[in-house]
């Protein structure tokens, strides 16, 4: 009983997931205990029906923390008592510098086939610790059918020792023969009051402060530390809420259009551009390209690789700020709505109450409705590939209207 409410370990990180906590936590349990039975006896490991799976499939809205899950999950495989959360197991695990824990975290727009290949070689490896390899795919909504079909096999038939943990927005999002093969556990969305806790326990924010950028982020539980902790990222989504407020000419509109996307914009940049900058620096002293150095043979073809790879994320995250900012107008017509349907609830944008409560007198609510529509339909658009400037100007026009 005291075990269980005193030791957060590995799992500390885990905001608003108890149910999957424990879901794990036994899971890693029957997995150190097949562990000690195999090794009492020569022979084949036996897998007797229990409470461990060899894939499993982590689903969840962005910023659940379904990575958090798997990283944990890894840990707790790999540590001696079950994810301590104190051992160096638990620590290189947790920061996937573990030599039986590969981490496959693209931040490209997908995962091809050869990179499936390579992680179906790695995970045929015996593990160096004599516990588990642990295979984590973050974006597994991201892999080629190709790519997918690759991984099949080794999903449905690992080896004795390969544990596979998939990660993906929704169940949906992964191709039905992989999820199929998988165990599905869904992460649900943290409540505000649990991701605030959070904030203030692990990253010493002040609880106001900890408050509004939990409700700001709407259960996302990465972008709220952001918000707490980093002025300009607030500054920014100060001006992306401008938008319902500066509607009153078409030229006005689509202004506030290419305001929107520059502020998104420049939100995602300023993550992957440091990330970049980084990641070039350690290549090229990796690969002794220096100052007054000859530049070798193949530096400039690695280097390019890397580049392209580089662009590549840049766009992703771009669409991926732009995406935020339009959910951040989504949650400004919900509340909208809340306050026309005369509910007595706390705003996602509760500083912003006055503001809401004058957007919801001039307007009605199938309006309302409308425009959370017309931003939903911009969000669609985007996820085909429409240019974002153009899905937001549409949008921003629609908002006028009705
Ligand atoms: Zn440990």
């Amino acid at each position: 009983m005291t075990a269980d409410t005193e030791t957060p370990g590995v799992w500390a990180d885990l905001v608003g997931q108890e149910r999957i906590v424990e879901i794990l936590r036994e899971a890693a349990e029957a997995a150190a205990a097949r562990l000690s039975r195999s090794g009492s006896h020569t022979g084949p490991d036996v897998a007797p029906a229990d409470a461990m799976t060899h894939a499993w499939l982590l689903t969840g809205p962005p910023g659940s923390g379904r990575s958090t899950a798997a990283r944990a999950f890894a840990a707790a495989l790999q540590c001696p008592s079950g994810g301590c959360g104190k051992c160096s197991a638990c620590h290189t695990a947790l920061a996937a510098t573990h030599a039986d824990v590969e981490v496959a975290n693209t931040r490209t727009l997908s995962i091809g086939v050869a990179d499936a290949r390579a992680l179906v070689s790695r995970a045929s490896r015996h593990p160096a610790g004599g516990r588990w390899q642990v295979m984590v795919v973050e974006d597994a909504d991201r892999l080629t059918e190709q790519a997918a079909n690759a991984l099949l096999k080794a999903i449905e038939e690992p080896t004795p020792r390969t544990v596979w943990l998939l990660c993906a927005p929704a169940v949906d999002d992964v191709l039905p023969t992989i999820r199929s093969r998988c165990r599905h556990l869904s992460l649900r969305t943290p409540p505000t009051t649990a991701v605030a806790a959070v904030l203030v326990r692990r990253d010493g924010v002040d609880p106001a402060m900890a408050a509004f950028a939990a409700r700001a982020a709407q259960g996302h539980i990465g972008r709220a530390r952001r918000l707490a902790t980093d002025e300009q990222a607030r500054l920014r989504r100060h001006d992306v809420m401008q938008l319902p407020l500066s509607l009153g000419r078409v030229s006005a509109a689509i202004t506030a259009a290419g305001d929107l996307v520059k502020a998104a914009t420049e939100d995602a940049t300023e993550e992957v551009g440091a990330l970049a900058a980084h990641e070039t620096e350690d290549m090229k002293r990796a690969l002794g390209v220096g100052a007054g150095t000859r530049q070798p043979g193949n530096a400039s073809a690695q280097l390019k690789v890397l580049e392209d790879e580089q662009k590549k994320r840049a766009t992703r995250a771009k669409r991926d700020g732009i995406d935020r900012a339009l959910i951040d107008l989504a949650g400004f017509y919900r509340d909208v709505l809340a306050v026309q349907a005369g509910a007595a609830v706390e705003l996602v944008n509760e500083e912003m109450r006055d503001a809401v409560t004058s957007v919801a007198r001039h307007s009605s609510a199938e309006g309302t409705l409308r425009r959370i529509d017309a931003v939903l339909a911009a969000r669609a658009a985007i996820d085909v590939n429409v240019a974002p400037l153009l899905a937001v100007e549409a949008m921003t026009v629609a908002l006028m209207s009705g």
